[in-house]
């Protein structure tokens, strides 16, 4: 055993600080800034209220008092935490009316709850495929996909978002049973910061062609919509069609935690197989039922989605009216006002925030690098005369509108 301390070593202290110097040189230092949500769309920052276009609080439910009840009765009745993995003893009857209720707004046979879509994308990807596999992957997936594709093992092939016809060529080059065991493509229903939506009618014939199997992240279209807000295939009239369909409960739902969505067997394979379902602790059974109480409200009220739209192609027109037409659906929530250069974004965020309202600034890594960002989200919860507050203020700002559009 070497009794002396290695002189050449650093002290790891100066090497983390190096990386963050580097960090800081491509502006893209990041910072934590606690706030806190009100009801209304609205955020308490610094002891200020500001208007929330940064959340993906679609359906304006997070806030709303009535899940908050339901919270409140159930920790009553469960206490807090479920005390073990849902295969130990944290099963709770909550998770499972959960589940029958997801799986009910699905139209699938069964679902299964995850922590988290970050935790369900790096489970649900390796359980399904292993080495002798190909996942065929878009651009623009989620890291959690990405990172789930890479602890599969499999041959990872990435095609340009939303480009069907490459990922049929790419499909084609590796055409035949022989090659790989099982064939996958992973998309997104709704693309977390394009807001544009995945053909999924398309996906799914060209799956059936090539013999593949389908997976969709439906993150931020799950509760939003289709019939009833089941989700991005319903929208595209292929409800039923995907293998595997993830979703997200923090988000429409307002609440925290994801699910998995599919045959009985598939859901009772990940049980066993999805290492980000089996060793965790259940999540709070009380969360449970306060998504019951979420899910009820998004089918018994569902002007909440007209609004939605409503608010939307406002804010879409307004920008358009900017010379900044965002991509996507002329009604799509989720809208980007893209600028490319991170300083500018950040400054041009800084500076909304600084006029009441907060706003996405993302930057790489969370997009590809030149297409920095501001991410506007829409709610239910905005009103009208709050979107046209945004717009004027987005006029002010350097950079965003444009003189010389160009298409989008
Ligand atoms: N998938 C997509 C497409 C997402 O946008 C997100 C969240 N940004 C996730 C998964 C992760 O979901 P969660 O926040 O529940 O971990």
């Amino acid at each position: 055993m070497p009794s002396s301390p290695d002189p050449t070593a650093r002290p790891l202290d100066a090497l983390l600080r190096d990386e963050l110097a580097a960090i800081d040189r491509a502006a893209l230092r990041r910072t934590l800034r606690p706030m806190r949500r009100r009801e209304g769309a609205t955020l308490l920052v610094d002891d200020r209220e500001v208007v929330d276009f940064a959340s993906n609080d679609y359906l304006g439910l997070a806030a709303d008092p009535r899940l908050a009840g339901a919270l409140r009765d159930a920790l009553d009745d469960v206490g807090v935490g479920a005390g073990a993995a849902r295969l130990v003893t944290g099963d709770d009857p909550l998770h499972e009316r959960l589940e029958s209720a997801i799986a009910a707004l699905k139209g699938t046979e069964r679902a299964l709850l995850f922590a988290s879509g970050f935790a369900a994308n790096v489970g649900v990807l390796p359980a399904l495929a292993g080495r002798d596999d190909a996942i065929y992957s878009d651009a623009l997936n989620h890291a959690s996909i990405v990172d789930g594709c890479r602890l599969s093992r499999a041959a990872v092939r990435v095609f340009p978002h939303g480009d069907v016809d490459a990922l049929d060529a790419m499909l084609r080059a590796d055409a035949g049973g022989a090659r790989f065991r099982r064939r996958w493509i992973v998309v997104e229903g709704v693309y977390s910061m394009d807001g544009d939506l995945f053909p999924l009618d398309r996906l799914v014939s060209l799956a059936r062609a090539h013999g593949a199997y389908t997976v969709v992240d439906d993150a931020h279209a799950s509760g939003v919509l289709g019939t009833g807000g089941r989700g991005t295939a319903s929208h595209f009239g292929v409800d039923g069609a995907i293998d595997v369909t993830v979703g997200t409960l923090g988000k429409a739902f307002g609440t925290a935690g994801a699910f998995v969505a599919g045959s009985a067997a598939l859901c009772d394979l990940l049980l066993h197989r999805a290492r980000s379902f089996v060793f965790t602790t259940g999540s709070p059974p009380a969360v449970a039922a306060a998504t019951l109480r979420a899910l009820a409200i998004a089918r018994d009220e569902p002007w909440r989605r007209d609004r939605l739209r409503d608010n939307a192609r406002r804010l879409r027109a307004g920008l358009a009216a900017l010379g900044r037409p965002a991509p996507g659906e002329a009604d799509g929530h989720v809208v980007p006002v893209l600028l490319g250069d991170p300083t500018r974004t950040v400054d041009a965020g800084a500076r909304l925030l600084a006029d009441g309202f907060a706003v996405g600034a993302i930057r790489p890594p969370s997009v590809p690098p030149g297409s920095a960002r501001l991410r506007l989200s829409v709610s239910a919860a905005h009103t009208p005369e709050q979107i046209d507050a945004l717009l004027e203020a987005l006029a002010a700002v350097p950079g965003v509108p444009n003189a010389d559009p160009v298409p989008a």
